[in-house]
């Protein structure tokens, strides 16, 4: 082998080319590997296509409400399945050229291929050994579908197809009901498609409060059909593919399989590491290092499965470019958890869930939207947020919410949180009249009631005037 590299990077997605940006800045003895299309699975058939088709859904949704505020005609109103989807891959398309552009240049440094670790300091790229100081593993993820589904053929969908078809439906069922499974249901059915969804838990898009997922799951209803608790079984009959849960059938044409992801971790050779693998077949990472072990070999993104979301993966990514080249590893500290899912209301988990937390030192302030005064002129009046707090000192632990732009709410909050802000710190802030902020207002207030020391500038301790657009 010749001289060895700096470092390889596997996988050129969000966290291989946050990698990237760190490792160019340092040395030019490396190579980035990508199996596949480039350009992100972000980019690609993740958080931008997905986002692109729920902005058509939830544009022509919003003709429910016309005749509320006055304005007629929004029956003659149709989406047009094709069309929508077209614009989906178009700005598809642009985000995928954006992604691009990051390793457009690298000449030599960029390769296309498989790459499998051969041990902590050496890769084999399709048939080409490299030694190499360090390894940056960032291979991501893929959507999990049970082998035997897989013979329903083109009529099984995941993320990584859904976008390409041409049309869809019109009897479509969605099997897996977290942030994924949530976001595209509703969506689809928004546009006009017979859409029923299956969930073995229940629990919805991550959230863990009782009473807010009961408050989704009826929002969600609204607008297909929903069954929680029951495995889903699939099975070939005239006519389409009937899904089973429990006691309900339905026969579909198409079925979105939205059950997880898996990390791109098998044909690594993980195990030339060394070190001890878990079930699933991963090593220990270090969160604060991305480091496996004491070995010069780092593990980033979607792929160690830690926090499956964009923004921690360029972190990871990140973090893992630094360390990779540093004589020492630096530790660094993380961001407090957000997690945003953008189904109408937006649904949002911010610090750790409030299953986790110590329910006996915890409170929880909550405010309903219904009645939520900016909410309802806007005819956007559902859903409930949900803050928890320290009893004994009053700091914001997290939250949970289901509101009308609650993806807001959630980077006010996790702001909050980091900064270890307690709730009277929160109510002594200005809150704009008339906003949706006031109802996280209203949900603080109510925590403030439960703590040991109220203070009287907060007017938590106030009774309500009974006026719904001043309380
Ligand atoms: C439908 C959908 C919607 C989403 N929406 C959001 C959202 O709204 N917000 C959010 O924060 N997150 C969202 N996510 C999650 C987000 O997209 C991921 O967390 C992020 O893309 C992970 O980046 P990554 O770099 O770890 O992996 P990827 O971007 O998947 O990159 C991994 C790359 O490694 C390559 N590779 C794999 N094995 C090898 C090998 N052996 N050799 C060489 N190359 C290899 C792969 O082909 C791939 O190109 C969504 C995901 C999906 C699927």
């Amino acid at each position: 082998m010749a001289q060895p590299l700096d470092t390889i990077i596997i996988g050129a997605g969000t966290a291989g080319l946050a990698a990237l940006r760190e490792v160019r800045k340092r040395t030019d003895r490396y190579l980035i590997v990508n199996e596949g299309p480039w350009g992100t699975t972000c980019a690609r058939v993740g958080c931008m296509p997905s986002k692109a088709l729920i902005e058509a859904a939830n544009a022509f949704h919003r003709r429910h409400t016309f005749e509320a505020f006055g304005l007629r005609g929004a029956s003659a109103l149709t989406a047009d399945l094709p069309s929508v989807l077209q614009r989906v891959r178009a700005l598809r398309d642009d985000f995928v050229a954006g992604a691009l552009k990051a390793t457009h240049e690298l000449g030599n440094n960029k390769v296309s291929g498989r790459a499998t670790l051969l041990g902590p300091r050496s890769v084999d790229i399709d048939g080409t050994a490299y030694a190499t100081r360090s390894i940056i593993i960032a291979t991501g993820s893929r959507p999990r579908v049970p082998e035997a589904w897989l013979a329903f053929g083109d009529r099984m969908l995941t993320t990584d197809t859904l976008f390409e078809q041409p049309t869809l439906g019109p009897r479509i069922a969605v099997i897996g009901m977290g942030p994924i499974g949530v976001e595209l249901s509703q969506a689809l059915a928004r546009l006009g498609l017979q859409v029923a969804a299956f969930t073995t838990g229940h629990t919805l898009a991550g959230l863990s409060d009782p009473t807010l997922n009961a408050e989704l799951a009826a929002l969600l209803k609204q607008d297909m059909v929903l069954h929680m608790g029951a495995e889903a079984q699939l099975r070939e009959v005239p006519g389409g593919i009937e899904v089973a849960s429990g006691a309900n059938r339905v026969v579909v044409d198409q079925v979105i399989a939205a059950m997880g992801r898996v990390p791109n971790i098998e044909h690594l050779g993980l195990e030339t590491l060394g070190v001890p693998l878990d079930a699933r077949g991963l090593p220990t990472v270090d969160p604060q290092t991305q480091q496996i072990g004491n070995l010069p070999v780092f593990l980033a993104g979607d792929a160690n499965t830690h926090t499956p979301l964009l923004h921690e993966a360029a972190d990871e990514g990140h973090i893992a470019g630094l360390n990779a080249l540093a004589p020492n590893p630096t530790r660094f500290r993380r961001r407090t958890l957000l997690s945003i899912v953008f189904a109408d209301p937006n649904v949002a988990v911010v610090g750790p869930r409030v299953a986790d937390m110590d329910a006996h030192s915890t409170v929880t302030g909550t405010a309903s939207y219904t009645n939520q005064g900016r909410a309802r002129t806007a005819q956007r009046n559902h859903g409930r947020l949900c803050v928890y707090a320290d009893h004994a000192s009053g700091r914001l632990l997290g939250a949970e919410l289901c509101t009308p732009d609650g993806e807001h709410l959630a980077h006010l909050l996790a702001l909050a949180v980091q900064q270890q802000l307690t709730v009277h710190d929160l109510l002594g802030m200005p809150f704009y009249h008339p906003t949706l902020e006031e109802g996280l207002r209203t949900a603080l207030r109510d925590a403030a009631r439960q703590l040991p020391h109220t203070h009287a500038s907060d007017l938590a301790a106030c009774p309500a005037l009974g006026v719904p657009a001043l309380d």
